[in-house]
């Protein structure tokens, strides 16, 4: 099984885990109303790829981090809210022009 890049820890006196990416407070993002509701019940898994990132094409609460602007994905397990780190298309896309054809190994 692949762990997901993901983060469940509070920020010290904050009550949102911080971004996967760069460990920055999340607390400011904010959530278009309809996404949000679309979004519920928030799933408690979310799929990542080998690489331990989430496809943020395929999750059903996208949010962006307010510092390092990058995505994840929101999931919560009882009353413990997850964040898993997601790829975006430009990612894959750097990451197909990067590798050699045949290449073997992670890309990150
Ligand atoms: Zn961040």
């Amino acid at each position: 099984m692949v762990k997901p890049i993901m983060s469940s820890e509070f920020v010290d006196g904050r009550t949102t885990p911080c971004c996967p990416h760069c460990g920055g407070d999340m607390c400011g993002v904010t959530v278009p109303l309809d996404d949000l509701i679309d979004a519920i019940p928030f799933p408690r898994y979310i799929d990542v790829a080998s690489d331990g990132y989430a496809d943020e094409s395929s999750v059903a609460l996208k949010i962006d981090c307010p510092e390092c602007f990058r995505p994840s994905a929101v999931a919560q397990d009882g009353m413990n809210w997850k964040l898993v780190a997601c790829r975006t298309a430009k990612d894959r896309a750097f990451e197909q022009e990067a590798a050699p054809v045949g290449a073997v190994g992670r890309w990150r």
